[in-house]
């Protein structure tokens, strides 16, 4: 790159006499440097008294004041919401219908910014945050915001609420802000980002509830609306979530076609949705008994498991590697992985993921004939959760365990006692349910608990988008 402008020739280039050569190459280069662009906007605003800009160099000038009273724009309602936070959400929400300041688009994007920021930390909050989000979307200016735009930003917030409930395992609560949601998109502008954001958690609630063949019709619609958008993270994102729900169907061929499929097409420096999807292609592996590829796969992102992601995705990262150990014999350190893994979720209070997991244990111990700490475990896990699904998913364990020759080609259906809640109305009808599939290898436990329900943590429901 050409060297940095002196504040001197910016001057010169822009001002209304300067040679137009000059201009014109100091045009290219302020369009690509940031620290020229942050000289050029200090000296325009100090030179506001300068008469003479050339037509160049008030383009830049409006640029500059542009971008200055968005900055500026958001940073109030930063403040205003910083405030704003500390309220009751009741009493946030009356401040919002009496202060006019506070009814504005940029406001909303920093309430539901926040709000989408705290779903998965903590479901509630965010959940009372995208309601009053919703509040500012109803009130804005008519004669600014046509009707059609606040009903796409009304839907936008419902559709975090019901991503918020379904992260707090309120099943029936989650879906009555999908249809909420989708009554207001069906009156908005028809932005496609929205549909598809809508039709992915509508998907997580039918793999949250087992029924995982709704869960990929919708998956089918959401990745018509990604592609519409040209959006490449979002059609990715959406592709990642059927392999997700593809693995936890134990179509385990499939969800690593679809894996592979999505790193192919990931834009580099995406680290986050390249360590979900390498991270479902070696589960996958481990479970087509292809341990040496699955090692493989997983050594190549090891370096991405390193960026700080957070307790959910660590517990994962230990989840695989103890699956890794399990597939290479090394029975003994893989159970003891898995069981700091599954304390891990305990403590987190992660309960489907905790069962889930000690269901892939009790797998284990059971073909390598150690029944009686697979007994043992089944009389933990029934303490895990109060749910009757599970417990009698246990009691199956626990007779299972007494007569070992049953184990491995065990009917598991994942619908089997699950409390199936059906996904909103814009679903399609959905193919057979899953009950009464007869699954294999260890991957089957994820199915088993697709239908339980959880306290809080979409587990195996995958990535948001
Ligand atoms: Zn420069």
């Amino acid at each position: 790159m050409a060297p940095h402008l002196s504040r001197k020739r910016l001057a010169r280039a822009l001002s209304e006499d300067g040679d137009p050569a000059e201009a014109d190459a100091a045009v290219a280069h302020l369009l690509a440097c940031r620290p020229c662009q942050d000289l050029a906007a200090e000296e325009l605003g100090a030179g506001s008294a300068r008469p003479r800009l050339s037509q160049k160099g008030n383009a830049f000038r409006t640029l500059f004041k542009s971008e200055e009273c968005r900055a500026l724009d958001q940073l109030r309602c930063e403040g205003w919401w910083a405030e704003l936070a500390g309220l009751a959400p009741e009493e946030q929400r009356e401040r919002v219908r009496s202060v006019l300041a506070l009814q504005s688009k940029k406001m909303f994007e920093v309430v539901i910014a926040e709000a989408s920021r705290l779903a998965a930390d903590d479901p509630y909050v965010g959940e009372e945050m995208a309601l009053t989000a919703r509040v500012i979307a109803a009130l804005l200016p008519r004669n600014r915001h046509s009707e059609k735009a606040r009903n796409d930003l009304q839907g936008e917030a419902l559709i975090v609420v019901a991503k918020c409930r379904r992260l707090g395992a309120d099943w029936p609560g989650s879906k009555a802000a999908l249809q909420e949601a989708w009554s207001h998109l069906g009156r908005g502008t028809g932005d496609p980002k929205q549909e598809c954001r809508l039709l992915s958690i509508a998907a997580s609630l039918a793999s949250d509830t087992g029924n995982l063949e709704s869960a990929l019709g919708l998956l089918a619609r959401a990745e018509e609306r990604a592609r519409a958008t040209r959006d490449a993270g979002l059609v990715v994102g959406v592709a990642v979530k059927v392999a997700n729900t593809l693995l936890a169907g134990c179509r385990f061929e499939e969800a690593l076609g679809r894996a592979e499929e999505a790193l192919q097409l990931l834009s580099p420096g995406d680290s986050r949705l390249e360590m979900l999807a390498r991270s479902i292609a070696t589960e996958c592996l481990i479970e087509l008994g292809r341990p040496t590829r699955a090692l493989r796969s997983f050594l190549a992102t090891r370096a991405l498991y390193d960026a700080p992601w957070g307790r959910p995705t660590r517990l994962k990262v230990d989840y695989l590697k103890a699956r890794l150990l399990d597939a290479f014999g090394h029975v003994r350190e893989s159970e003891k992985a898995l069981r700091v893994v599954i304390a891990g979720h305990i403590a987190e209070g992660t309960y489907k993921d905790a069962f889930l997991y000690t269901l892939t244990l009790f797998d284990s111990l059971c073909r390598r004939g150690a029944l009686g700490k697979a007994a043992e475990l089944c009389e933990e896990a029934a303490g895990l959760t109060d749910t009757p699904f599970c417990h009698s998913q246990m009691g199956k364990g626990l007779g299972r365990a007494a007569r070992p020759g049953e184990v491995a080609g065990a009917d598991r259906g994942p619908a089997a006692g699950g409390a199936a809640l059906h996904p909103p109305a814009l679903e399609r009808p959905g193919g057979p349910p899953a009950a009464g599939r007869r699954l294999a290898g260890p991957g089957r436990a994820r199915s088993l608990a697709a239908g339980s329900p959880a306290r809080r943590g979409p587990g195996a429901a995958g990535p948001a988008v």
